[in-house]
């Protein structure tokens, strides 16, 4: 790898747009998921071209690239490697508007999308719970869910058109979002993306219940999912709901977009919330800082966490889409856990993607047809090299 001619860089995004501070690069040596890297600059480009031009001098002297938007990613997907990173959160603009869609750069954080449509009564409906930064450019990186997949699917079911910069330099617009959506970084920079809007619902109200056994709680699950008007099904595991000083069982909360759940007023709904997205710090200061993902099928869910329960592993998830989050201690070793998830048939991620923590475990299917893909759209293995492959 030759040294960075950062007068060459400098001179396609300006010298505020770039900087090899020794603090900046420590900051952005890491992300969400807390694993350490090495930064050779951070670079922030504002226009396509400017990608464009930067690929184009990054192919000629082999330097890699680390895309980020908010460095979100859990499985350290946006960690560079002796790599420039990528940072696109200022190119951050609505370029077009209609009725039901909204066109805009890749750095866009949701929430601002969000504020913005919510003045129209509209909003974009996929909603992972590090909305508040999270760019819609990491969404469709990772194809991220939440807590409403189960009604409103991934960012890619909801994403009309995407414009990328591929690892060639090509710059490409397209409707076949699954050709990139979930590929991490390492075929193109996404820099802008088309996305379907739909209306605010008018109502929500929520129900919650309480299972001792994971076979009832499943039973109920899949009774309730034929409800069309449910947008959420998420439920918390006995171990986790005890740390909480709640009764040791399962807990299932149901949010329904019209008013059939038992608590209606804004107060009740925030409070039968709370419980659940205040997890993750209960659950970190309780000694359980990592979190996986895997994405289980129904007919095995029970199983699964009856065998979480015996191993004392806390856990919790958007159980209606299968998604079963399991919180890990620092020195647990994952190699039992992920055979557990194979041997019940499930997705190494349902949501969070696989970035450099979870490669080891993802099937060689998806691997060759990831090379392959990377063969044709980043020969040179300049984007995010040693993710996901
Ligand atoms: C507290 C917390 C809660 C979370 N909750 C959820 C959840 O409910 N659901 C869920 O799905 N995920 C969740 N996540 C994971 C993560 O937030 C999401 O995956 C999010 O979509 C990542 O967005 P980001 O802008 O932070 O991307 P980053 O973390 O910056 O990047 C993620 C990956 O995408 C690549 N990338 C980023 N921008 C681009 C781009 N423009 N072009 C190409 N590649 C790019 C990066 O290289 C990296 O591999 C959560 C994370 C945290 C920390």
């Amino acid at each position: 790898m030759q040294d960075l001619d950062i007068q060459k860089l400098t001179s396609i995004v300006g010298q505020q747009n770039i900087t090899q501070n020794p603090t900046d690069l420590l900051i952005y040596a890491t992300d969400a998921a807390q694993i350490k890297g090495r930064a050779l600059a951070v670079i922030w480009p504002k226009t396509t071209g400017e990608i464009t031009q930067i690929i184009a001098y990054a192919n000629k002297k082999d330097i890699q690239i680390t895309p980020r938007g908010a460095g979100t990613s859990l499985t350290a997907g946006a960690v560079p490697q002796n790599s420039i990173i990528l940072d696109l959160s200022k190119m951050d603009k609505i370029t077009q508007e209609t009725s039901d869609t909204i066109t805009v750069e890749a750095g866009t954080i949701l929430d601002d999308l969000n504020t913005h449509l919510r003045q129209k009564d509209k909003y974009f409906p996929v909603i992972p719970s590090s909305d508040t930064v999270a760019t819609i450019g990491g969404m469709l990186a990772t194809n991220a869910a939440g807590t409403r997949a189960i009604k409103y699917g991934k960012t890619s079911d909801w994403t009309e058109e995407i414009e990328i910069v591929t690892g060639k330099g090509d710059i490409i617009k397209t409707k076949d979002i699954n050709e990139f959506a979930s590929t991490e970084g390492i075929l193109c920079i996404i820099t802008k993306a088309t996305l379907k809007t739909t209306s605010l619902p008018e109502q929500t109200s929520i129900t919650t219940y309480e299972f001792s056994t994971a076979e009832e709680l499943v039973e109920k699950v899949k009774q309730l999912k034929k409800d069309k008007s449910i947008a959420a099904i998420e439920y918390i595991g006995p171990f986790t709901s005890s740390m909480q000083d709640e009764t040791p069982k399962y807990h299932l909360l149901i949010e329904y977009e019209n008013n059939t759940g038992t608590h209606k007023t804004t107060e009740e709904i925030e409070k039968a919330w709370k419980q659940r997205k205040g997890l993750g710090t209960v659950l970190s200061a309780a000694g359980y800082p990592k979190i996986e993902d895997p994405k289980i099928p129904e007919k095995n869910i029970a199983a699964f966490l009856n065998w979480l329960k015996d191993q004392n592993i806390p856990n919790f998830g958007h159980i209606g889409y299968g998604i079963i989050h399991c919180r890990i201690k620092p020195d647990h070793d994952l190699n039992e856990f992920y055979r557990q998830v194979k041997n019940h048939n499930g997705q190494v991620s349902g949501e969070h993607g696989i970035g450099l923590t979870k490669k080891q475990y993802i099937p060689q299917t998806l691997k060759d047809e990831l090379k392959k893909k990377k063969q044709k759209y980043d020969p040179k293995n300049i984007l995010n090299r040693g993710k996901m492959i």
